[in-house]
C-alpha cells in the first residue's frame, strides 16, 4: 500500500507526537548536569517531529485528494473543498459500496465525461440531478447527453463545453481542464438501440492550483502524440487504462506511461467486463519495459492525499 510517497488519509496525528515532545524537553530542562546534550537532542527531535507534524497536518487540509471508485471513476477534490468527478460509474460491479458512495455524494461541482459509453457516462445523470454538477465534455457529447441520456440542459454551459487541444479554467483559476484526444470511440445508447453519435473520444489534463497535474486517459488505446503530453506540462499523475480487449492492455499502457512520463502511474479500467489485463501484469510490463514512473495500484473507495 506504502510503495511510494503519496501519504495516505490515514497518514496523520504527528501535532500529538510534537506535544509528548515539548514536555520531555521542560523535564530534561530541570536536570542541570545532562541539559547541554539532552537539550540540544531534544530540540533536534522537537525539530523533526514538531516540523513535520505541523506541515503535515496543516497540508493535509488543503490538500488535492482522490479517490477511486473502481473502473475509470475518480472524485477529486481540490484544496479549496471544490469536487470535481471523472467517469462516474460509482454503481459499477468493482465496486461493493457503489450505491452509498452514491448516496453519500452531496456536493458535486463539475462531471468530467471523457466519451458517451455507459461505463463512463455512469451515474452522471442521477448526480446532477441531486447536486447541480455542471457538465464538462466535448460539445458533440455534451449534446448528446442532454438529447439521450437526459443531463439537465441548464447544467450543460457553454464555458464547460471544449473539445481537442482547448483548455477550460474553473473555479477562480483553481482548475485547469485540457482536452485530450484518445484512441476509441464514442456514442451514446440507453435501451440497446442503434447507437448515437456522441462526438468523439477523449481524455483530460486536470491541472489543480498548488496541486498535482493529472492525466485521465479515458478509454484509448497507446498513441504516439501522448509524447507530446508531457511538453506543456509536467505530469504528475497518470490514470491509464490497462484492461485490453476495449482499450491498451498491459503492455501498451506500459509504453503509454513511458511516452508520458509521469512521476507515479495509476492503473485503470480493469477488473470488469472480463477484461483480461491486470495490475500485476503491468508492473510486470512497468519493469520490464525499464519505465521510470511510480506505480501506485489503488483499492475501490481507496482516497490518496496528492
Ligand atoms: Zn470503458
Amino acid at each position: 500500500m506504502h510503495s511510494y510517497c503519496l501519504p495516505t488519509v490515514s497518514e496523520r496525528g504527528w501535532g500529538i507526537q510534537a506535544e509528548v515532545e515539548m514536555k520531555n524537553l521542560k523535564w530534561m530542562l530541570a536536570k542541570p548536569l545532562i541539559v547541554g546534550v539532552a537539550l540540544s537532542v531534544l530540540i533536534m527531535f522537537v525539530t523533526v517531529l514538531g516540523l513535520g507534524g505541523t506541515s503535515s497536518s496543516a497540508q493535509s487540509s488543503h490538500k488535492t485528494q482522490l479517490l477511486w471508485y473502481g473502473q475509470s471513476a475518480f472524485k477529486l477534490t481540490t484544496p479549496s473543498g471544490k469536487v470535481l468527478l471523472i467517469d462516474p460509474w460509482l454503481t459499477n460491479p468493482v465496486n461493493p459500496n457503489g450505491k452509498a458512495d452514491l448516496a453519500n455524494l452531496n456536493r458535486v461541482d463539475f462531471i468530467l465525461v471523457t466519451h458517451g459509453h455507459s461505463d463512463h457516462v455512469g451515474d452522471a445523470v442521477e448526480i446532477a440531478n441531486k447536486t447541480k454538477a455542471k457538465l464538462v465534455t466535448t460539445y458533440d457529447l455534451g449534446l448528446a447527453m442532454v438529447a439521450y441520456n437526459k443531463y439537465p440542459k441548464e447544467l450543460v454551459e457553454f464555458d464547460t463545453q471544449g473539445n481537442f487541444g482547448g483548455e477550460l479554467t474553473l473555479l477562480n483559476n483553481e482548475v485547469k481542464v485540457t482536452f485530450i484526444p484518445a484512441v476509441h470511440s464514442s456514442s451514446v445508447s440507453s435501451d440497446g438501440s442503434p447507437a448515437i453519435y456522441a462526438g468523439n473520444p477523449g481524455g483530460f489534463l486536470i491541472s489543480v492550483k498548488n496541486g498535482p497535474v493529472i492525466y485521465h486517459t479515458g478509454d484509448t488505446d497507446l498513441f504516439g502524440d501522448m509524447a507530446l503530453i508531457p511538453k506543456f506540462r509536467k505530469v504528475s499523475l497518470m490514470l491509464a487504462c490497462i484492461g485490453g480487449k476495449f482499450t491498451m492492455g498491459p503492455q501498451r499502457a506500459a509504453e503509454a506511461v513511458k511516452l508520458v512520463n509521469p512521476t507515479t502511474v495509476i492503473p485503470m479500467h480493469y477488473g470488469t467486463f472480463n477484461l483480461p489485463g491486470t495490475p500485476q501484469q503491468f508492473a510486470q510490463e512497468l519493469k520490464s519495459q525499464g519505465v521510470k514512473s511510480r506505480l501506485r495500484v489503488m483499492k475501490v473507495d481507496e482516497t490518496l492525499n496528492l
